[in-house]
Order: C-alpha cells, then sequence, then structure tokens
C-alpha cells in the first residue's frame, strides 16, 4: 500500500513534546516499510527519523504547534491557532488522500477526525490518549458510530474511556527490540521516565524513593516548570537524580541498570511506552493497577500493580522487586509488542476498513 501517515502537530518528532507518539510512529515506520509500504510521512518542520527509517519520505510541514488538550479544561473548546501546522498538515494529507491507499492519523485533534466521513481520503485514526476533552469524547463516539472501522486505540482500559457502538479495534504498541539491550542484574537505583507534568505523578514515584531510602532516577522533557520545582522541594534535596530527556539508545543504556522503574499515572494513560520500554531492558515495573500500565504488566511476573494512588502499597511492592525474574520482562515484550507485530495488527485494521467500505459501497 502507499500510506500517508500524518504526525502530531503539538512539537517536531524528536522534541519529546509529543509523548509516546513519537517513539509509536517511528515504531511503526520501520515495521511498516518492512511489510513493504510506501510512506510518506507529513510532519512539523525539524522532525526527523532515525536512519533505519530512511526509505519513508518525510515531507516538513510549516506552522503553529497546536495546544496539547493535555493541559486544558475537559470543556474547553477546539481551538485552532492561526497559522497553525494542524491546518497545513490536513491540507497536504488530504491532497495526498486523493491518490494514496490511506492516511493515518496520529494527533488527538478535532480536525481530523471530524473529515473522516466528509472526504474521498481513507482516513484512520490511531487514538492516542484517554478521554481529557469533551469534544473529543463527543466526536471519537460519533464517528464510532458512523464508521467504527475508522478507530484504533492502544489498550481495552484506554478505549474505555470513550462510548463506542463496536468493541475496540486495540493494537497495543511496538518497540525496535535491538535498541534495547538485556540487562539481567539491576542493582542499581530506582527509575522513572515520561513528561515532567501533574498527569504522571512523578511525586508519588519520589515519596516511594525517599521512603525507602533510595534515590530515584527521572528521565523526560521537563513540561511543567514550576511542577517539577514543587516536587524537588517537597523531597530531601538529591532524592531526584534529574538526567534530562535522552534519546532511546540513551536513555535504555541508563534505564536498564535500574533494580525498578515506578509509574504512577494519575490518568487514563492510554498505553504507556516506557513500561514496555523498561521491561525490554529486562527491568520490572511497579505501577498503579490504572489505564493501559494495569494491562501491560503481569503483576508477580513482571512488575507488580498496586490500587491507583497508594503510595504505601507501592513501597511495599517495591521492595519485593527481587522475588520477579527479569528475563520474563524481556519475553513478554518480544511476544507482545515488537515492532514487526505491531505493523501487522495496523495494517489488518487498515486493510479491514478499506474493504468494509468497498463491500458497503457495493451493496
Ligand atoms: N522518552 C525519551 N527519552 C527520555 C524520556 C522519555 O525518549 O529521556 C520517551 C519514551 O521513550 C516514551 C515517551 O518519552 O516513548 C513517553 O511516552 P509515554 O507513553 O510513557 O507517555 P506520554 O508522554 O505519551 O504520555
Amino acid at each position: 500500500m502507499e500510506l500517508v501517515l500524518v504526525s502530531t502537530p503539538i512539537g517536531y518528532l524528536g522534541s519529546g513534546r509529543g509523548g509516546g507518539v513519537e517513539l509509536t510512529m517511528r515504531s511503526l515506520i520501520k515495521g511498516l516499510l518492512g511489510l513493504g509500504h510506501k510512506i510518506i510521512l507529513l510532519a512539523p518542520e525539524g522532525s526527523e527519523l532515525p536512519s533505519d527509517c530512511a526509505k519513508a519520505e518525510i515531507r516538513h510541514v510549516a506552522g503553529i504547534d497546536q495546544p496539547s488538550w493535555q493541559h486544558q479544561e475537559a470543556s474547553a473548546p477546539m481551538v485552532i491557532p492561526p497559522d497553525g501546522v494542524l491546518l497545513a498538515l490536513w491540507e497536504q494529507a488530504l491532497d495526498l488522500g486523493k491518490s494514496c491507499d490511506a492516511v493515518l492519523n496520529f494527533s488527538y485533534d478535532w480536525l481530523p477526525i471530524w473529515l473522516t466521513s466528509r472526504v474521498d481520503a481513507e482516513l484512520f485514526h490511531l487514538i492516542s490518549m484517554g478521554a481529557v476533552s469533551e469534544v473529543m469524547k463527543t466526536l471519537i463516539g460519533d464517528l464510532s458510530r458512523s464508521d467504527p472501522t475508522r478507530l484504533a486505540f492502544h489498550t481495552f482500559r484506554q478505549a474505555s474511556d470513550y462510548q463506542l457502538s463496536l468493541s475496540p479495534e486495540v493494537v497495543g504498541n511496538g518497540f525496535i527490540l535491538e535498541n534495547y539491550a538485556f540487562q539481567p542484574e539491576g542493582k542499581g537505583s530506582l527509575g522513572w521516565a515520561g513528561r515532567v507534568a501533574p498527569e504522571k505523578g512523578l511525586e508519588d514515584a519520589v515519596a516511594v524513593a525517599a521512603a525507602l531510602g533510595d534515590q530515584l532516577i527521572v528521565w523526560g522533557v521537563i513540561e511543567d516548570l514550576s511542577y517539577a520545582a514543587e516536587v524537588e522541594e517537597a523531597f530531601p534535596s538529591g532524592t531526584i537524580d534529574w538526567r534530562g530527556f535522552l534519546p532511546t539508545i540513551e536513555l535504555q543504556k541508563e534505564m536498564r541498570n535500574c533494580r525498578a522503574l515506578l509509574n504512577t499515572p494519575k490518568w487514563n494513560e492510554a498505553y504507556g511506552n516506557v513500561v514496555v520500554e523498561a521491561m525490554a531492558c529486562g527491568v520490572p515495573v511497579v505501577a498503579y493497577d490504572r489505564g493501559g500500565p494495569g494491562e501491560l504488566i503481569q503483576s508477580g511476573h513482571t512488575g507488580w500493580l498496586v490500587p491507583p494512588d497508594d503510595v504505601d502499597a507501592m513501597i511495599a511492592a517495591t521492595s519485593r522487586v527481587g522475588e520477579l525474574n527479569r528475563r520474563e520482562c524481556r519475553n513478554w515484550v518480544e511476544e507482545k509488542a515488537s515492532h514487526e507485530q505491531f505493523a501487522r495488527r495496523i495494517e489488518s485494521w487498515i486493510i479491514k476498513g478499506i474493504n468494509a467500505k468497498k463491500s458497503l459501497e457495493l451493496d
């Protein structure tokens, strides 16, 4: 197939502002190229792809970043800034959509979803967040009733936020396993990775490390500076070891030595890339049983799941990570979440959607 992929409009690929979507797109592009598909990627200026995605054609699109829904009121209206990159991306996508087989959307935005039943192009949407906005929740519910084949989700827990007409298409996610080295021994500090922002609950992970007299290594973009400063001040100095945002290869080199990764989402995390990246290195994950991580971790095997927001339970579980077999963590990722498997799931979702439309047209 000839596929057009439309990147997130909230930051260029490589900036970290797109969160897990950036890694998801890179893994998927490699996987789809491996299956022999032709890929055109539309992405904000400055976006880059690694050398293993060199066969994809990247077209840069200029424009102002789209504000993310993550930090807006649930009732906030849809806003498109003048000269916004979202509009510019979709002008090009609709143009290319006239001749390509399918256009695959990675942005969590109103415009591309609203367009779906109003244009001839075959549009598909991989929804990357739970229902953080009412206007998005309503629109996704409406599209599910008019054409459920156009939507896919990362996990069942994420999809349960939406009122869908059928059981959801759940495609998981994919990881380029050769980018993560398995580390059988993990005697190092505790780790935490993600965008540093309130919905990620960093303060709970720091509380666990402080209670165990440990240090917490933190990787990721500091999205909310005042929140980061508040968390820093609330605990004994030196509890957090800030390492900043690292490229995947550097991230896994450091993360793989951890005894455990702590994952403390305060929202319905759609998937939780960092959970699977840690497991790919053999690092067990102690997480709140909320959102995607609750579906990805097999408690007692690849980590421990504890009741959401229960810091005491997380302290107790973290002190038991030595009972887990790090090989089981890596095995789970190999069996369930390679980039090849992910690309095949996406391919079959798109083919099913195209065929469903064709059979409706024949009727
Ligand atoms: N990440 C990274 N370098 C860092 C810290 C994080 O590349 O130093 C990436 C990580 O690989 C993951 C993303 O940031 O793909 C965070 O995604 P996740 O799904 O965990 O959360 P989101 O930000 O999408 O809510």
